[in-house]
């Protein structure tokens, strides 16, 4: 398959240098963003995110976001892919090891490459598992960085307690999920961690708020509690590619009914019918 490489597509291959900073010191941003029927989902937003993300750690991007999706355009008719993901990183660049920026003459170096994969509309309709785990991230999660060991940690708990998620807390309040936002539904309101720099604002998130507000669903973007979590009577996450999963059993306590819920199923239906406008345009 073919790669992006600062500003060119080429053959995939290893060129990464051993003092990049994203492999160092994660010291760079990054996107990934779906696929479906050819086209980039929601792209113009991703593309806003990374440009807010290169802001706030002070990164100079090396093109304009125009110029960096034609490139993602190029990469994705490049190797035809259909149904699946973008990734795409920025780093600091390259230079001798030092935790301080380097000159002004390092450039930052941009990677992106694809990959093939199907939607899992079996586990959007038929839900799956979570665990609790302690937030233990910085506290600029806004901010899609590549520092992700915490998330990593969180993940790995997850799948090895037969979960697709771990659902993070910071003391008492629900934060977000490790690579996904967190929704939860009680007595037909939903209630979200307000987009702050506690949470990542999902771009997921964002359409199932304007999804809500065209179903005339009220959304409450306020902090809830851990108990609250486990009183709730639906929960779902959120986030790109695996877009809803409604969640079923929090560690061994199981949510509402242990089934997927109205409002959620409500939710799942309508992000559809916006992939099914998305294909036939
Ligand atoms: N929170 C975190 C911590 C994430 O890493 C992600 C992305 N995987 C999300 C939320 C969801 O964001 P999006 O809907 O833009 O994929």
């Amino acid at each position: 398959t073919k790669m992006l490489f600062n500003d060119q597509i080429m053959d995939r291959e290893n060129l990464i240098d051993i003092e990049d900073r994203a492999y160092q010191f994660g010291d760079g941003i990054y996107e990934v963003i779906g696929v479906y029927d050819g086209t980039p989902l929601m792209l113009d937003e991703h593309m806003e995110r990374l440009e807010r993300s290169a802001d706030e750690v002070q990164l100079k991007l090396p093109a304009s976001i125009n110029e960096l999706k034609v490139k993602l355009l190029e990469l994705v008719a490049a190797n035809k892919l259909n149904e699946g993901i973008i990734y795409m990183q920025v780093s600091r660049g390259t230079s001798p090891r030092w935790h301080e920026f380097p000159g002004l003459d390092v450039m930052p170096v941009t990677v992106a490459y694809t990959r093939e994969e199907e939607r899992m509309s079996d586990v959007e309709d038929q839900g799956a598992n979570a665990v609790l785990t302690e937030d233990i991230r910085w506290l600029r999660c806004d901010i899609k960085t590549l520092n992700l060991l915490p998330n990593v940690l969180a993940k790995q708990k997850a799948v090895e307690n037969n979960a697709v998620e771990a659902i993070l807390h910071r003391g008492d309040t629900v934060t977000e999920a490790s690579a996904s936002n967190v929704f939860i539904v009680k007595d037909g309101e939903l209630y979200t961690h307000p987009a702050n720099n506690y949470i990542l604002n999902g771009i997921t998130r964002r359409k199932v708020l304007q999804i809500c507000d065209d179903l005339n669903l009220k959304v409450n973007e306020k902090t809830y509690t851990v108990t609250e979590l486990f009183k709730a009577d639906e929960v779902f996450i959120t986030a790109t590619k695996s877009d809803i999963i409604p969640i079923l059993k929090i560690d061994d306590k199981i949510i509402g009914s242990g089934k997927p819920g109205e409002i959620t199923k409500k939710v799942v239906q309508e992000f559809r019918s916006l992939y099914q406008q998305h294909a036939e345009k």
